[in-house]
């Protein structure tokens, strides 16, 4: 029911702005990347680009160039499949066309799904365009975790929230037993950290059981009709894909709280902390640790992260992480 009427609500103000010319540069779209926030991202650029009169028609050719994301003067950019990451490359050639001018005499658009996905360079790129966005130019930002978006990206985008739906509320399963692992470091021996790798690995067990039984249920339902080793393959490449997600997302997670550490250690105003609510439990962790120690302890997840990319089983790259910062 909530996610219909923040649709309607969201297409209300989008077709609103866009009669009365006002439409902004660029807009993050919260949502699920293969579900709402995709039809609804289709939705708006048909608005802009259907040429009858009643838009969007859905059956003129530029509503269905819209549909199979082929239309001229939009350019679709999405994560590469094995690093699941925006490239920088990539982002600049969306640039690069926005800025040309545009087939129809008309919008440009550059839509990025997944838009989390971007890295820093992928990120200071868009963020130069969006500083000095050209004129009947459109960026969409879909995405299910704008939390993972950089602060300066949201700030110059409006965002529009569809649903709080299951890719929304995706990281609940695994936020709270990660925050209760978090609360108690560092660990305090190897022994003391190989238990905290311990702990997380059967946070990404379950977190890997939910994801085989959605990606299941969403095979099971598909039409095509998959042999059965196509079907295996599939589903074990779907599955990876998407830990590897939440995989990056929990490093993400415990980088900022090292970050938090950091801006204690260094006496940074707490209202900017990110986990105000453990603001005690930072503190005496804080107390544990000198500028220095935890601007290491960041290049530590930091490095954390790169290792994952480059293939190595996430517990083993956790266990040496947690031995790594045993204090
Ligand atoms: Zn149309």
């Amino acid at each position: 029911m909530e996610t219909i009427d923040l649709h309607a609500e969201a297409w209300e103000g989008i077709r609103n702005s866009y009669e009365n010319n006002r439409l902004a540069h660029a807009y993050v779209i919260v949502g699920s990347p293969r579900g709402n926030a995709l039809q609804f991202s289709e939705s708006f650029l048909k608005l802009l680009y259907c040429s009858a009169t009643e838009k969007p028609c859905n059956e003129c050719t530029n509503c269905r160039l819209i549909e199979s994301h082929k239309h001229a003067d939009t350019l679709w950019i999405e994560p590469q499949s094995k690093a699941r990451q925006i490239k920088a490359d990539d982002v600049r050639g969306l640039v690069n066309r926005m800025t040309q001018t545009s087939f129809e005499g008309g919008w440009k658009a550059g839509i990025l799904v997944s838009a989390e996905c971007m890295n820093t360079n992928s990120a200071n790129v868009l963020l130069k365009t969006l500083e000095e966005p050209p004129k009947k130019t459109l960026l969409l930002l879909i995405t299910d975790s704008p939390q993972a978006l950089l602060p300066t990206i949201i700030s110059r985008c409006q965002k529009i929230v569809l649903a709080e739906g299951k890719a929304v509320g995706k990281n609940t399963l695994w936020e709270a037993p990660l925050m209760e692992l978090l609360r108690e470091l560092p660990a305090t021996s190897g022994l003391d950290a190989s238990r905290l790798a311990g702990k997380l690995k059967a946070i990404l067990d379950t977190v890997k059981a939910e994801i085989t039984e959605s990606i299941e249920e969403e095979l099971g339902g598909n039409d095509e009709a998959l042999d059965e080793s196509k079907l295996k393959e599939t589903l074990e490449a779907r599955i990876k894909a998407r830990l590897k997600e939440v995989q990056s997302e929990v490093f993400r997670v415990m980088l900022d709280w090292y970050r938090d550490i950091l801006m204690l250690v260094s006496r940074v105003d707490t209202e900017h902390l990110i986990f105000p609510n453990d603001q005690n439990i930072l503190k005496e962790q804080a107390k544990e640790h000198t500028q220095s120690s935890a601007l290491q302890a960041i290049q530590v997840v930091e490095g954390m992260s790169r290792r994952l990319d480059r293939n190595i089983p996430a517990v083993q790259i956790f266990d040496e992480a947690f031995r790594k910062l045993v204090r």
